[in-house]
């Protein structure tokens, strides 16, 4: 049965039977145990599905998974070690030596040199497009060996938004799938699959986690790209695999659940970034009260974002929803309920000014870390892009100066004071 988002947030993907545990039991176990071995040859062939080890799936994990799928509208998910693994997940499950991918250039930076370096070192190449290009221009991006199209619903840190359906219908003229990565949105703010987008991916270390306690990923598979339509470009999931005595995905599991079946019982198997049971479990805490936190998130960010605006020692602030943002159109059509908590700003007083505000900060604490209950602030130049010039840093879209700010679920006047005592130290 399916119910508003606010009910799922807290009881989706598990229900207790009678005398059952209420809370998802931590499944801290690495095996199980079976009576014959017939009956687990049968987990082996795929033939009946079942648990045998934890590198592959644990019923925690599944729990956990079901919650966030239901939340996305989609068909199957998965949980991984962190959303590094989800995005690697996503791709190369598709993707392999000798593809080509069309991704948004405004990615998260981990993001940027997983695909422009180390997948770029497994033989995959990737054709970065800016989120506001024309049509043509993301017409042109596309290859005979194109897989898959990638973006980000709000960049991370740049806080573009991008054009989910735009992006959903060129990948669809190309018979191929759009992955999206919801990170800083959350399904609470945006379910990109009613959209057009194919998989979801999260790190949910962020906003779902959102107590900084718990690194994470999922991927949700919305179970409506059909591969067989395109089974010349998907080989990995329309011909027999042959590890598992030749299944073939597309067909045994259909378009609900291939996807997430293979990534499950190839790179699942193959590379183990499984998330501990353990965390699965502090994540599902997180989840119980998403949809309580995001609109707190985004007051807090939407009032931040004002006051920044309208002080005289700020040059430029970024916010989606913001009026007057180059992207509010968009933030309206695609996050009309809010964006998130993270508002970036640069300084009239330049990099001099942005270092003498961090360093002034009491309540905000700086950390890499964004979209947790607690405030922090980065500025990117002083911390994730230290090894750049001022020329590499404009020529990557962060200025010397910028200072992303995350707000928090704190109480929205007591980040503004720290907010201003700082800039009135420059
Ligand atoms: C943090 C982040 C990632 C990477 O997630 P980890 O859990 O740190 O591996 C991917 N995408 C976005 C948008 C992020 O913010």
């Amino acid at each position: 049965m399916s119910h508003k988002i606010e009910t799922t947030c807290v009881q989706g993907g598990y229900t207790p039977g009678n005398g059952e545990p209420r809370q998802i039991p931590i499944y801290q176990s690495t095996t199980w145990k079976y009576a014959t071995s017939e009956d687990m040859g049968k987990l082996f062939d795929l033939e009946a599905s079942g648990y045998f080890y934890t590198r592959l799936q644990n019923p925690t994990n599944d729990c956990v998974a079901a919650k966030i799928c239901q939340l996305e509208g989609g068909t199957a998910a998965m949980l991984t070690s962190s959303g590094q693994a989800a995005s690697f997940f996503s791709v190369f499950n598709i993707a392999s030596c000798g593809d080509h991918v069309v991704a948004s250039s405004a990615l998260y930076g981990g993001t940027y040199n997983l695909f422009a370096v180390t997948m770029k070192r497994m033989g995959i190449d990737f054709t970065f497009v800016s989120p506001d290009c024309s049509d043509e221009e993301l017409n042109a991006a596309f290859q005979e060996n194109t897989k898959a199209v990638f973006g980000e619903t709000i960049a991370n840190p740049a806080l573009r938004v991008l054009d989910i359906e735009r992006f959903a219908n060129a990948a669809h003229a190309h018979g191929v799938p759009l992955i999206i990565d919801n990170t800083f949105a959350t399904p609470v703010n945006c379910r990109p699959i009613e959209w057009g987008a194919d998989i979801v991916t999260h790190s949910t270390t962020k906003y779902m986690d959102g107590h900084g306690a718990a690194v994470g990923g999922c991927i949700v598979d919305s179970g409506k790209f059909d591969w067989m339509a395109h089974a010349d470009k998907f080989p990995g999931l329309c011909t027999p695999d042959d590890s598992y005595h030749g299944i073939t995905y597309a067909e045994k599991f259909g378009k609900e659940g291939a996807f997430i079946t293979k990534c499950t019982a190839q790179l699942m198997r193959d590379f183990g970034s499984i998330q501990s049971p353990q965390n699965a479990f502090y994540l599902n805490l997180g989840l119980e009260s998403l949809h309580v936190r995001m609109p707190r998130h985004c007051e807090n960010g939407l009032a931040m974002a004002k006051f920044l605006k309208n002080h005289p020692k700020i040059s430029f602030v970024t916010y989606p929803s913001l009026e007057g943002d180059p992207d509010y159109a968009l933030a309206q059509k695609y996050l009309p309920n809010g964006s998130c908590g993270v508002v970036s700003f640069g300084f009239v007083g330049g990099r001099k000014a942005a270092e003498t505000f961090m360093k002034n900060l009491r309540l905000i604490a700086i950390e890499t870390h964004v979209a947790d209950a607690r405030s922090c602030c980065l500025h990117p130049a002083n911390a994730t892009h230290r090894q750049m010039n001022d020329a590499e840093l404009y020529a990557a879209g962060i200025a010397p100066d910028l200072v992303r700010l995350s707000c928090g679920i704190e109480n929205a006047e007591d980040l503004i004071a720290d907010v201003k005592q700082a800039l009135e130290q420059i």
